[in-house]
């Protein structure tokens, strides 16, 4: 049997992690409101909608929380990696909403390393405050896995450079007042990595407004289409067709990170369910022991010890993703067993959430490079 609390970190021996662990949890205690908890509760997709996790993360920036992961010099805490993970577990068992990945996980860590003093300066603050709301502009129609075959053309024009093609599958476009996207030079226009692609942001017009609008959109299947669209040279991250280089390392921000305490804390939501049939209780054991596992294997990935961070982010981003979807399904099974018991002919709430959620969690692996093309790079890097 596994044990009891599965949420409980291991690594907790230590008078110092200990008390850190009771102040964060104090801090979660007065200042998640029982509203952004109802409302993370009631999520049906990883991505929620920015009124809820805008009002959240203001709330961890007026304490310096908002950014875990970032070094103190650009605003960060400066935690180890071990106060990181606690950090994260506990604000998974609180229930409070995870924040938006792609201005504060993604471009940001890319811009401490390969933007300049001044695009630093102007951008990590404003995506700590939440200023700014970021997208990222990667696939475009027929170029997903395959993202050498991108089309979307950056010709340089004085102080500019023209942009003309499309973007497709842009999650939060539609709320985002940046994007961060991968361009190709014309004149360099060739398919191999490493020379024809540059990385951008600029500012989209007229869509701070919707921000607050309340939305089950997530992602926009539909193309982004750009025609004509002048982005100054000085938005550029990186050298020049250094584009691929500066894609590769946010790559591995997005694949990467911590699965393991926001899969424990529903996990342990589940198993607090007094649920009888025996089938149902091995399986949340079993997912528990899973947990374990991943729960050691993202500290070792934190620590940097083992492999590559390469290697991790695609082990992580398959066995993460896979471990929600199985979870996923699980909580479709205990729930609508629970219905089938009650039998009043209601849809549950708790059913009405679990089944919108199964759903979306199809697309985590597809997303952020899907999982066959993980694995495929995990037997690369491993195999040679
Ligand atoms: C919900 C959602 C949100 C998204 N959000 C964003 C976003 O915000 N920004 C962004 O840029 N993109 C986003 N994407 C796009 C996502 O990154 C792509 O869908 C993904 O990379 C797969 O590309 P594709 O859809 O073109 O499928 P394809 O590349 O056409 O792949 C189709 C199938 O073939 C398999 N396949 C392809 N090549 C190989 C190979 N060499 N070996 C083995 N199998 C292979 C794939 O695994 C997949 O099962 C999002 C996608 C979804 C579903």
């Amino acid at each position: 049997m596994p044990p009891a609390d599965n949420g409980r970190m291991d690594m907790l021996n230590d008078p110092a992690l200990e008390a850190f662990q009771g102040e964060v949890r104090t801090f979660l205690e007065t200042h998640l409101t029982h509203e952004l908890r109802n409302a993370a509760a009631r999520a049906t997709s990883v991505f929620i909608a920015p009124a809820i996790t805008l009002s959240w993360q203001r709330i961890l920036d007026t304490r310096g929380w908002a950014a875990p992961d970032w070094p103190a010099e650009f605003g960060g805490p400066g935690w180890s990696e071990i106060e990181r993970y606690i950090f994260a577990a506990e604000c998974a068992r609180a229930g409070a909403p995870g924040l938006a990945p792609m201005g504060l996980k993604m471009v940001a860590p890319v811009i401490m390393h390969y933007g300049t003093p001044e695009q630093r300066a102007h951008y990590l603050p404003r995506i700590l405050s939440g200023e700014d709301y970021w997208c990222q502009g990667f696939s475009e129609p027929g170029a997903g896995s395959d993202l050498a075959a991108l089309q979307l053309r950056a010709t340089p024009d004085g102080d500019d450079y023209v942009l003309n093609g499309s973007k497709i599958w842009t999650t939060h476009a539609h709320f985002a007042n940046r994007m961060f996207a991968l361009v190709l030079r014309p004149a360099k226009a060739s398919r191999r990595p490493g020379s024809a692609s540059c990385c951008w942001t600029w500012r989209r017009r007229g869509s701070r407004s919707n921000r607050s609008a309340p939305s089950r959109a997530t992602m926009n299947s539909t193309r982004s289409s750009f025609d004509d669209v002048r982005v100054p040279q000085a938005n550029r991250l990186g050298a020049e067709n250094a584009g691929w280089s500066v894609a590769k390392h946010l790559l591995t921000f997005e694949r990467g990170g911590k699965y393991a305490p926001g899969l424990i804390g529903r996990l342990e939501r589940l198993r607090a369910q007094a649920v009888a049939d025996p089938v149902l209780r091995a399986r949340l054991d079993r997912e528990a022991v899973t947990l374990r596992a991943l729960q050691a294997l993202e500290v070792k990935a934190m620590r940097g010890v083992g492999g590559s961070a390469a290697l991790y982010a695609s082990a992580l981003k398959v066995l993460g993703t896979e471990t929600a979807q199985r979870i996923d399904t699980l909580a479709c099974d205990i729930e609508g067993y629970a219905a089938w018991a009650e039998a009043d002919g209601q849809t549950p709430a708790d059913l009405a959430v679990a089944v919108p959620r199964y759903l979306n969690d199809r697309a985590a692996s597809i997303y952020a490079g899907s999982n066959e093309i993980q694995r495929d790079l995990i037997a690369r890097l491993m195999l040679g």
